[in-house]
């Protein structure tokens, strides 16, 4: 297999989940909060060098935070994908492949890191494969008010998106090649991929890759991770 490269987005402040306490760390970033024994990127660190076609791991970081051991460390952006442009940037140019992974979902296992990839290759003409979850719930479209139902989606054709998500590199970057507000609109980076015509394939993941946003998701992540 080619080796990959993978880039860790670890950046944000995560505000929304306070100053971190009451989980010990005070006021430190999202990605730094101590989770079931370690920093949170940590457990990403570990998954992603469990991966034998993952060549190196360059991770973008809040300011003052240093990269854990064995990675390479890079100011992060703005907004997330300013970002994954400047981890991307510090990739080196010998990676055909890229795995882009948040920080923020640190019980994303070994094998779909290597799903994602292989998904990225047996596609035809695939340019991005995402890891994702049909979605569970009714979902509502509602109005600017906040309040008036506008319409119901068609749940059967809706899937919630994940990361990690495994792009072709020349893809990746064409697609981040955008202006400030274009790359601060995205929420993800294969959204970029599809508004440049690229094709994009999913790969069900587990609703267990959770994202750490709230204080609610830190301790159920806190306990899968403990078990
Ligand atoms: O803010 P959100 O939870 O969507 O962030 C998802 C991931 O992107 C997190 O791992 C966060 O650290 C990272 N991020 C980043 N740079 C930013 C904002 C978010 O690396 N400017």
């Amino acid at each position: 297999m080619a080796p990959a490269v993978a880039l860790l987005v670890a950046a944000g402040r995560g505000e929304r989940l306070g100053s971190g306490a009451p989980y010990g760390d005070g006021a430190r970033p999202k990605a730094f909060v101590t989770l079931a024994g370690k920093p949170m990127l940590q457990w990403s660190v570990d998954a992603l060098t469990a991966v034998a076609e993952i060549e190196r791991i360059v991770v973008a970081l809040p300011a003052g935070e240093q990269a854990p051991a064995g990675t390479i460390g890079v100011p992060g952006g703005a907004v997330r994908s300013a970002s994954v442009r400047a981890a991307l940037a510090a990739a080196g140019d010998d990676c055909e492949r890229v795995i882009v992974h948040d920080a923020a979902r640190p019980l994303a296992p070994p094998d779909l890191f290597e799903r994602v990839l292989h998904e990225l290759d047996a596609g035809e003409g695939c340019d991005a494969a995402i890891a994702a979850a049909p979605v569970t719930d009714t979902v509502k479209q509602v109005a600017d008010d906040g309040r008036t139902v506008l319409r119901t989606l068609d749940r059967s054709t809706l899937w919630a998106v994940q990361t990690p998500q495994a792009f072709r590199r020349a893809a990746l970057e064409r697609a981040l090649d955008v202006d400030e507000q274009l790359l601060a609109a995205a929420t993800d980076d294969a959204w970029l991929i599809e508004r440049a015509g690229g094709r994009v394939r999913v790969v069900p993941a587990g609703a267990d890759n959770l994202k750490v946003t709230t204080p609610l998701d830190l301790s159920v992540a806190e306990r899968l991770l403990a078990r």
